[in-house]
């Protein structure tokens, strides 16, 4: 009997689980994957993209092409509801899919629950949308720009807004605000965060710490600190919540995020794997990083074929570093592994390298 496989979300790990099928076809499976849009963005080049390094084609992965080339099916739709007791996803569309094995990789929407997407307030993640909107509003950045969510996308588009001021003609005196609740880069090691602040004040970026939003109008953002900054567009990059239809689906979570075992199955409902930045991997330092995601893709297409086949599952074994290459608005790129930060000249050319190559893969 066929095993009917429903991946939610175009996310990086299911790109990487679905080129892992092209490569190992099965016939014994039925495999539809669930994306709002035809494209998934990668979002490692979005600061080249917002910084106006790239345009949108070439920091999106078209998810169509590879759907067909891996024998899968493919809906344009965006999941509102999850039920894991019968077995079935409902759409926006209105469309409900059942399924004897389902995915979730949904990432983040990184915002708090009282912002909501609009042509000011732009939500860095879900991506699609922002790169959408980013091109509606770059051309016009006169009024200020606040970044809110100091970790390292936060920071790297806070050097590409500046960058993306100075490409429109805009002097150094609009200002462009950081703003976290705490420290910035605070998961970052002391090294590469000390590198980083030098740059983010040498390259004319404000950073506003300890302090949380109380609100955004008429172009300003207002600080919980009493501060005022100016800022007609505000990028939200902060915290990182799971999606409210994923909290509430009824999968043992812990801060909204389904928890999965090392086979990256739900702990509650075996029948469900949760994977990249949407799964909380108990017990494991699993940071939310495209890296992580990526490396799931392969072992979570091989557990699922496994288990629809009543075959053992094998574990996902988190690399303990990554190389991180922030960068830095020009084309100039930081790298920084082990707790050692170096900046040399071919740093931005290896990054480009690296993430064009997955993209086109
Ligand atoms: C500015 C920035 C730069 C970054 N750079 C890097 C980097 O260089 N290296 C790195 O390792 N990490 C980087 N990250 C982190 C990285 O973006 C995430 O860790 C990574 O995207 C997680 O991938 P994912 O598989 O969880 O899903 P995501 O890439 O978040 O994709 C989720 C997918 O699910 C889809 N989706 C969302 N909701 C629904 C729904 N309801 N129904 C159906 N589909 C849905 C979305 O359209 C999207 O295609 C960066 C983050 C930011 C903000």
């Amino acid at each position: 009997m066929t095993a009917n496989l429903l991946l939610i979300g175009g996310g990086h790990a299911h790109v990487t689980a679905l080129r892992w099928l092209q490569k190992h076809p099965c016939p014994d499976v039925s495999i539809t994957l669930i994306n709002p849009r035809a494209y998934a963005v990668y979002s490692g080049m979005v600061p080249g993209f917002v910084a106006g390094h790239f345009s949108r084609s070439e920091v999106e992965i078209d998810l169509g092409r590879l759907c067909t080339d891996s024998g899968a099916d493919i809906i344009h739709d965006s999941i509102i509801d999850l039920d894991p007791i019968r077995k079935r996803a409902m759409g926006q569309s209105g469309k409900t899919y059942s399924y004897d094995l389902a995915s979730v990789d949904v990432g983040i929407v990184s915002a708090p629950p009282s912002v909501s997407d609009s042509k000011m307030d732009l939500i860095v993640k879900p991506m699609s949308p922002f790169v959408e909107a980013w091109d509606q509003v770059s051309e016009n950045l006169s009024g200020g720009v606040a970044i809110v969510g100091g970790g390292l996308g936060g920071v790297e588009l806070a050097f590409a807004v500046r960058h993306r001021m100075r490409f429109n003609g805009l002097p150094d005196t609009v200002p462009v605000s950081l703003v976290d609740q705490s420290k910035i880069l605070s998961a970052s090691s002391p090294s590469l965060r000390r590198a980083l602040r030098k740059k983010l004040t040498s390259g004319c970026v404000d950073i506003l710490e300890d302090t949380e939003v109380r609100g955004h109008y008429d172009g300003r953002l207002e600080l919980a600190s009493g501060q005022s900054l100016t800022a007609q567009l505000v990028l939200w990059t902060a915290g990182g919540r799971a999606h409210d239809w994923l909290a509430q689906s009824g999968l043992k979570a812990r801060n909204g995020f389904p928890v999965v075992a090392a086979s990256l199955q739900s702990i509650s409902h075996p029948d469900i794997f949760i994977v990249g930045d949407a799964a909380s991997i108990p017990d494991k330092h699993v940071p939310k990083a495209g890296v992580y995601a990526v490396r799931q893709g392969p072992v979570l297409m091989q557990n699922m074929i496994a288990k629809s086949r009543g075959a053992p599952l094998q574990d996902f074994a988190p690399q303990k570093d990554y190389l991180k290459l922030v960068s830095l608005g020009k084309r100039a790129a930081i790298a920084e592994k082990w707790g050692l930060t170096v900046q040399l000249p071919g740093l931005w050319d290896l990054k480009t390298w690296i993430d064009r190559s997955f993209v086109q893969d």
